[in-house]
């Protein structure tokens, strides 16, 4: 069955309900979603696979990181009876989990080989006594916990990172394969096991091991709109990341390289310009290193420079960009490292550089494994990605097994498609000098050739006689050598690794040399300055308001011990400083205030954000903030006093907007045998100068203002 036949399945089975039940179980579940996560709407599959587990049947979830796959039993979890369990591989991310549980006034714990004795009693004690709506156990520790799951009442069993149960998936763990016991033990039970893993053979592994044959399969699509694909040139690579890092000094981002050493050079330099960065690799001592990783967690160091080692098992949602400083071995790695970025579902950056040098030692690496070809052909795709030179998305979904057409409009080459030129003669040149190297040299001398280089192997060799020596000299090397990976992109050319990487000519290169084949090559990609750099100077003051929220959710997260995130996500942010609430019942429309955080959050950040409102309102000219006020609800009084200026003076404010053209009623202030009475005053005082005579002739009863008011509206 393909994926939407599975959708297709699961919604037909729920359309059998009658109308009215369906929206009342509908309208909880939107309840649940508002008063305990803050959300409005479901995010795609969420409430079908929250439906299916509501109604007992057994799921498997797959779901790309940052796809809202926990909400998928937590939300179930609150609206059953009894107590979920659910099963994950990392007790990082399990605290992690329960901590934004207990943020969000949810009953959660866990349990495993980390806590204390002591720690773990209370732990079951509240379990038994009914008190948790949810548990998160590791798997190793579940069969010590079988005595006591039997004798509560259990609503359902996830199992978070079901791939680790598949030999098939890439992070296989022994202690998963136990879970086959679940059915047996726990057969009534809802099981629902969820994945980011997309390929098929591990799909199939995983329900199969965990006995649920019969479960309904929700595959979501692995698009994440809002991450911006980039790739560029692996050329002065420190210097395009520093300008990348432009106006981003404060953002959580990950840089992976290739290498240890890499790590920490790159690391090196960031700081030396002044950025907050750490290198993080598995040499480092794991003390040290949860510590790295603690302090970007909590958004003390917001740049990591690390080995596709971190990461893993870290749910940080407010990750802003993620750079490859080389490019990675195959697609699903890729996809899966900057899928840790913009998990929140704000937009986020990726930006991967590419060159050949790194396809040579990645090849390298691969060469003489046991899954030598295998690896070969995934570099091979991964290659193919980064020179693509159509929308990257589209490469990317494809590739996953989704058929899109649509060229996605936020990726560096939909953003800047390139320009094609007519490349013939430049390839003709290319493919003459390989045919007169005989096709027996690397890409390296092919293009010192074609450079008309001076160097010893080229004297030694005699190529400076060659009638192509020198025939591409005005073309930079660089540029050059990116024309002969398009030409190896288009089938012209072959490079035979076995055979020291020899480049070989194609029929397609005969054609193009004696038969005047056209070819086109694109216009080299120059690196393009990131959108958002650009964005980010005209939201200014908006951002001034940001980093001041911001500042108050690290002091909160502190205070709690929580990382910060779970206070708020930068969504959350983002959310308040673009509906500037002003009271709490505008706060509870915030995306992620549900009732717990509404209570315990609503009046600090409404405090922050009012004093950043009045600071900026402070600036305006006194007239106009006066009007203000009155806007906003406040009394003329009410202003006079909050102000520190006479009565009078705030209705001469009203005045003087209506005369600058601001619409306000003045004749609200004052009635219209009032405005008679001024007009006849100034008849019989003969129209003289001043206010005070009109002050003396009603012998101070008529405030100042209200006689302006006569005499202007007369
Ligand atoms: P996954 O486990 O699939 O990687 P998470 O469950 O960690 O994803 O969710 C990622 C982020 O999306 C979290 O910050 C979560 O609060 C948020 N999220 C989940 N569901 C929704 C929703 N319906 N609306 C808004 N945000 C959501
Ligand atoms: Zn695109």
């Amino acid at each position: 069955m393909s994926k939407q036949d599975t959708l297709q399945t699961s919604q037909n089975i729920n359309q059998k309900k009658p109308h009215t039940e369906r929206s009342r179980s509908e309208q909880r579940r939107r309840e649940l979603l508002k008063t305990h996560f803050g959300f409005d709407t479901f995010r795609p599959n969420q409430e079908e696979i929250i439906k299916n587990v509501l109604a007992g049947n057994n799921t498997l979830a797959i779901m790309p990181t940052g796809g809202g796959k926990s909400l998928c039993f937590q939300l179930p979890a609150l609206a059953l009876e009894g107590t979920a369990i659910v099963i994950s591989p990392l007790i990082a991310l399990m605290k992690d989990q329960v901590d934004a549980l207990n943020a969000n006034g949810i009953a959660a714990s866990y349990y495993n080989s980390s806590q204390l004795p002591e720690v773990q009693e209370e732990v079951l004690n509240h379990l038994m006594t009914g008190q948790l709506k949810l548990l998160y156990v590791a798997p190793e520790s579940l069969w010590n916990l079988t005595n006591y799951l039997q004798k509560t009442e259990i609503s359902l069993i996830a199992v978070d990172e079901a791939h680790c149960i598949s030999a098939w998936g890439h992070d296989f763990r022994p202690a998963y394969t136990q879970l086959s016991r679940l059915q047996e033990e726990f057969p009534q039970t809802p099981v629902i096991a969820l994945t980011a893993t997309a390929d098929r053979a591990t799909q199939d592994d995983i329900v199969q091991q965990l006995g649920v044959k019969g479960a309904r399969r929700f595959v979501s699509s692995f698009d994440r709109p809002n991450l911006y694909l980039d790739v560029r040139p692996g050329q002065q690579r420190m210097q395009q990341i520093l300008k990348f890092l432009k106006g981003k000094e404060t953002q959580s981002g990950i840089i992976y390289c290739l290498s240890r050493k890499s790590t920490q050079t790159v690391a090196a330099k960031l700081v030396a310009k002044g950025f907050k960065a750490q290198a993080y690799h598995a040499g480092i001592e794991a003390e040290e290193r949860s510590k790295i990783q603690d302090d970007f967690i909590n958004d003390r160091t917001p740049i990591i420079v690390a080995t596709i080692a971190f990461g893993m098992g870290i749910d940080k949602s407010n990750v802003r960009w993620v750079v490859h400083y080389n490019m990675p071995k195959n697609i699903e790695g890729y996809y899966q490292e900057i899928g840790r970025s913009g998990r929140d579902g704000l937009p986020a950056h990726g930006v991967m550089f590419y060159s050949f040098a790194d396809v040579i030692m990645l090849r390298k690496f691969a060469e003489g494994t046991q899954t030598e070809d295998f690896q070969l052909a995934k570099l091979e795709r991964m290659q193919q990605f980064a020179e693509a030179l159509s929308c990257r998305r589209k490469a990317l979904l494809n590739y996953f097994g989704e058929h899109v057409t649509q060229d996605c409009g936020n990726c560096d080459i939909c953003k800047t498609p390139p320009n094609f030129i007519d490349g013939t003669v430049i390839a003709q040149k290319i493919c003459s000098a390989v045919a007169r190297l005989q096709e027996q040299e690397a890409m390296g001398m092919v293009l010192d050739v074609l450079r008309g280089s001076q160097n010893a192997q080229i004297v030694d060799k005699g190529y400076q006689n060659l009638k192509t020596f020198g025939a591409a000299k005005d073309i930079p090397w660089k540029d050059l050598q990116q024309y002969v990976i398009q030409l190896l992109n288009q089938g012209v050319l072959e490079i035979w690794f076995h055979e020291n990487g020899r480049l070989v000519l194609t029929p397609t290169a005969k054609q193009i040399l004696f038969e005047g084949k056209k070819v086109r090559l694109a216009d080299l990609i120059q690196p393009v300055e990131t959108t958002t750099a650009r964005k980010e100077k005209k939201k200014s003051t908006r951002k001034d308001l940001f980093e001041k929220l911001r500042s108050l959710r690290t002091k909160l997260a502190t205070e709690a011990g929580v990382p910060a995130y779970v206070i708020f996500s930068d969504a959350s942010l983002e959310d308040m400083e673009q509906k500037l609430p002003r009271t709490v019942s505008e706060f509870a429309e915030i995306s992620g205030v549900g009732r717990a955080k509404l209570e315990k959050y609503a009046d600090v950040f409404l405090q922050v954000i009012a004093k950043h409102l009045d600071a900026i309102e402070s600036k305006l000219p006194t007239h106009q903030r006066s009007i203000q006020l009155f806007e906003k609800g406040f009394s003329v009084t009410e202003i006079s006093e909050k102000r520190g200026i006479a009565e009078n003076t705030v209705y001469g404010h009203f005045l003087k907007m209506h005369e600058l053209g601001h619409k306000i009623d003045l004749l609200q202030f004052i009635t219209s045998e009032e405005i008679a009475t001024v007009q006849k005053a100034k008849q019989d005082l003969k129209d003289v100068e001043g206010l005070k005579p009109y002050f003396d002739y009603f012998e101070e009863q008529i405030p100042y203002w209200k006689l302006k008011y006569g005499l202007f509206l007369g």
